[in-house]
């Protein structure tokens, strides 16, 4: 096979191969959790697959800030350089525009970052520690270890030890709200820095009962713009870019979208699998829950989670699906963190409340850091000790 461009990783076994080895574990998606996890087994001297449905470079909805966990995690796996290849920026506040005056939330070790570099090159270190890579395949992961794949229209069968499942929020699609539920869904899309913007060091974040959006700078000359939507009020106002461009014009970005701003959709936000490990399938990353992306910390749960799943897959590998330390450890790991950002997302659905909350927060500024580090809990900062 192909050996890639330094840009774009590319399949390194095809499937009809990949259908005779007697794999260690199949990883489903390269996603920040499947290439962290992947990787962390091969090193470990496992026969790794990962799968991924889609080709380099992918279309991601993200906001792109990735907040001190996530880059602990990095580092606590020999990974810090990548923010480096990456051209990942130092952001250092928030704008948060939800009355007539704008809130500055100063942060403290985010950073944004591209998620095509980010992701291509997780992808990449899979691969140079030891891992295949079967790309344009869409996997379907079973509880018995078993993968069932298409590829081309054809269809194939992998085994394997573990199966891990790191699809993203599309791992949810067959159990998610109904269609006609008012629930948030998630839009984003890239656009060039208009020239006053460049060089800015902070996100511009907006709420409104419809939903909220957030900007931030990368280093490429362009911005990200994702949002978190009420479906109603996409139905009403006439689309996703309608909405997005009525919270930013009130934020005076409104520049930002026009009719030909290409938005991409991600299927509806607060997701939960009843079981994280179900026999020899484990579960990560979004693939496992997704709550909210107000506080911004979904990457760094799934690269939390994907290096943390890499024992729990070792002993099922080396003794079968008996003992469930993985539904252990994921709880220790995402319990807290999910209750905070659940209470943040249900205190944002009334826009009259963080005004409230942000008027205390200025009558008494004693009050502000714990208002606004509440609402940016994730992205201000990590607390002394916690587990990477
Ligand atoms: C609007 C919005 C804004 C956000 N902003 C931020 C932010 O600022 N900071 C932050 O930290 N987080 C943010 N997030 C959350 C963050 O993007 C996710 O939590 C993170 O990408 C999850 O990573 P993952 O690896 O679990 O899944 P993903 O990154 O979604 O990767 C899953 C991969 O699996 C592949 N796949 C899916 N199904 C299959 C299949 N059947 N077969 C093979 N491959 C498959 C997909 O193509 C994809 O490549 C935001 C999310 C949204 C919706």
């Amino acid at each position: 096979m192909t050996q890639g461009t330094e840009e774009h990783p590319v399949s390194t076994i095809d499937p009809d191969r990949a259908a005779g080895v007697d794999w260690d574990a199949v990883v489903v998606g390269a996603g920040l959790a499947g290439s962290i996890a992947a990787r962390g087994l091969a090193r470990s001297g496992r026969r790794v697959l990962l799968v991924e449905r889609t080709a380099f470079p992918r279309p991601k909805v993200c906001g792109c800030c990735l907040g001190p966990l996530g880059r602990a995690t990095l580092e606590s796996v020999d990974l810090g350089h990548v923010l480096d290849a990456c051209r990942a920026r130092p952001l250092e506040s928030v704008q948060l525009h939800v009355g007539r005056r704008p809130a500055h939330v100063p942060l403290r070790g985010v950073v944004g970052v591209s998620r095509e570099a980010l992701d291509q090159h997780l992808a990449r270190e899979a691969v140079a520690s030891g891992t295949e890579l079967l790309l344009e395949a869409r996997a379907e992961p079973r509880p018995d270890g078993t993968v069932g794949l298409q590829v081309d229209g054809r269809r194939f069968e992998l085994a394997a030890r573990t199966v891990l499942h790191a699809g993203g929020l599309r791992a949810h699609d067959s159990d998610g709200p109904g269609h006609g539920e008012d629930v948030m869904v998630g839009f984003g899309a890239l656009v060039p820095t208009p020239g006053r913007l460049r060089g800015a060091d902070r996100v511009e974040m907006v709420l409104d009962r419809d939903g909220y959006v957030g900007v931030a700078p990368l280093d490429d000359g362009r911005m990200t713009v994702a949002s978190a939507l009420r479906t109603e009020a996409i139905k009403r106002t006439g689309g996703p870019r309608a909405v997005v461009k009525r919270l930013l014009h009130g934020a005076g970005l409104g520049e930002l979208v026009d009719e030909t701003t290409r938005f991409t959709g991600v299927p509806a936000l607060r997701r939960r699998r009843t079981l994280v490990q179900e026999d020899r399938l484990l579960a990560i990353g979004d693939a496992a829950s997704f709550v909210e992306p107000i506080t911004g910390e979904g990457m760094s749960w799934a690269l939390a989670s994907g290096a943390a799943v890499v024992p729990c897959a070792e002993a099922v590998i080396a003794h079968g699906p008996g003992v469930d330390h993985w539904t252990t450890a994921w709880r220790r790991l995402m319990r807290r963190r999910h209750l905070r950002c659940s209470i943040v997302g249900s205190c944002i659905r009334r826009p009259a409340l963080v005004r409230a909350a942000l008027a205390v927060s200025s009558i008494l500024p004693v009050m502000r850091a714990p208002i606004l580090s509440g609402l940016l809990g994730g992205r201000e900062s990590m607390p002394e000790g916690e587990p990477a």
